[in-house]
């Protein structure tokens, strides 16, 4: 089955590509070994010099990125932009902190012996990324890997498969041995014989709960180590003494951040009952006054969704939650016209048994979900399937802090919205995965922690 780029804003075919066979993606995993035997040989300097040259390309070419990210996947120019230049800043991080991440340490075990802990790299990791940051999602992946020593074969979503070939240009380009980092354009039904070559030593995967259940469960078969991202359904939680401005803001920003496509969107509002109907008056102002059009546009804030069947998908949740109860406040119905637009929804009086409370919503839909007071509101939070992050508004920091400490999930942000930081770990619990990306903790995730004890 050839793989397509079409433009989710004019539903335009950009590109057509023949699925490799199965023979070329063996070679292409035997030729990645092949350079990791290489480069697990360098020094971290030398690593750190790709790096920064990668970060170098990031920059300079970061309008080139924005307009292929924009055209295969709908995101605005201005965005993809932030996105390149985030991606330089995180292969900047671990070009400056991979060093002391995975230097040696010494562990005194008996005064006669020297013992000591070593970070070697595995060797040729499987990266399976999403398309709603595809390059980010990558570099996340890629740049603490190759820092470690490993070596890396993508397979990026099947529609976005120009920004995956930039992406192994970029690491050539910045020269990266000609086979560190490569692309296979497979589909997903090819995954799992990936996994099952020898020389793949470990999976990475950023996407949907299902996907992660489908490596989870090859990757155990055969005993690889395996980092699962996945889906999420942010809690915010909006308490009687925050400013209801700042939590407007806050909200739609987090619901709303890459159109609403964010593992880490805020998905469900949850208000208590004081400042609900005035939460929910500056909620819908602000959600109503995002600019919504072409991704090219420099002043377009939400694009077009990424596919035509992810945004039928959307509206099958809004109408199912709609049909059992849940008011409309703002959107709520597909647009007419070529392209997968949906407009910024706001829906109210959200409950258990609807797709807006129970499922993940992966689009620019809100679920505000009235509760009486801060206990019901911490327990709806972790009424549910995942844990990815979480945020709370509130004037008081210290009561910030016992609310982040009752939520169960990977980060939680006080009077902000979720982000992701090179300089922090992320990754979820529950159904959204386990493993963590960036930081420490990130690099570590696919090296062999070794011990020697030397007499
Ligand atoms: P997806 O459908 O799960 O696809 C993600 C990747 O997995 C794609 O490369 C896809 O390939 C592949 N894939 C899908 N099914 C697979 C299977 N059974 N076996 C092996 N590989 C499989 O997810 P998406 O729609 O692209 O992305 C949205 C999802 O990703 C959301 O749930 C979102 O929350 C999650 N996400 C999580 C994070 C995080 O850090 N936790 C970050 C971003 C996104 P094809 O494209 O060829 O199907």
């Amino acid at each position: 089955m050839p793989l397509q780029s079409i433009n989710p804003a004019t539903d335009t075919i950009l590109s057509t590509y023949q699925e490799m066979s199965s023979s070329e993606v063996a070679d292409i995993v035997r030729v990645t070994h092949a350079a990791h035997l290489q480069w697990r040989g360098t020094s971290m300097d030398q690593r750190a010099g790709i790096l920064r040259g990668a970060a170098h390309l990031l920059r300079s070419r970061s309008d080139e990125w924005a307009q292929l990210m924009a055209a295969e996947m709908g995101k605005p120019v201005r965005d993809g932009v932030a996105e390149a230049r985030k991606c330089a800043d995180c292969c900047d991080y671990f070009a400056e902190q991979g060093a002391a991440m995975l230097a040696r340490e010494s562990v005194p075990t008996d005064d006669q012996h020297d013992s000591f802990v070593v970070y070697e790299p595995l060797g040729v990791v499987l990266a399976v990324m999403p398309w709603n940051f595809p390059f980010w999602q990558a570099f996340r992946a890629l740049a603490p890997a190759i820092m470690a020593g490993n070596a890396i074969v993508l397979k990026h979503a099947s529609n976005v498969c120009g920004c995956a070939i930039a992406l192994e240009r970029i690491l050539r380009d910045a020269g990266a041995p000609e086979h560190l980092f490569r692309t296979l354009l497979i589909g997903s039904s090819r995954v799992d014989a990936v996994i099952e070559h020898p020389l793949v030593r470990g999976v990475t995967l950023t996407g949907s709960s299902d996907a992660g259940r489908a490596v989870a469960s090859k990757a155990g078969q055969v005993l690889k180590k395996c980092v699962l991202e996945l889906g999420g359904s942010d809690a915010y939680l909006v308490l009687e003494d925050a400013d209801l401005d700042m939590a407007a803001t806050i909200c739609a920003k987090a619901r709303l951040v890459n159109g609403g496509q964010s593992c880490i969107a805020g998905k469900r509002f949850l208000v208590v009952d004081p400042v609900r109907e005035e939460f929910e008056k500056r909620f819908v102002a602000k959600m109503a006054a995002v600019r919504q059009g072409d991704p090219l546009d420099q002043a377009t804030e939400i694009g077009p969704m990424a596919r035509r069947d992810l945004r039928d998908q959307l509206q099958r949740q809004v109408t199912a939650s709609v049909d059992r109860g849940a008011r409309c406040l703002l959107g709520g119905s597909i647009p007419a016209g070529p392209g997968a637009f949906y407009p910024p929804t706001v829906l109210t009086d959200v409950r258990p048994g609807m797709p807006a409370y129970d499922e993940e919503v992966f689009g620019p839909v809100a679920a505000i979900i009235p509760v009486r007071d801060e206990a019901a509101a911490i327990e709806v939070a972790n009424d549910s399937m995942f844990g990815l992050g979480g945020g709370v508004v509130t004037r008081d920091l210290a009561r910030g802090q016992r609310v982040a400490a009752a939520l169960e999930c990977g980060c939680m942000f006080v009077n902000e919205p979720v982000r992701s930081d090179p300089r922090l770990p992320f990754g979820g619990v529950k159904q959204s995965g386990y493993g963590r990306e960036l930081s420490a903790f990130g690099i570590k995730e696919f090296v062999n922690v070794k011990s020697v004890v030397v007499n």
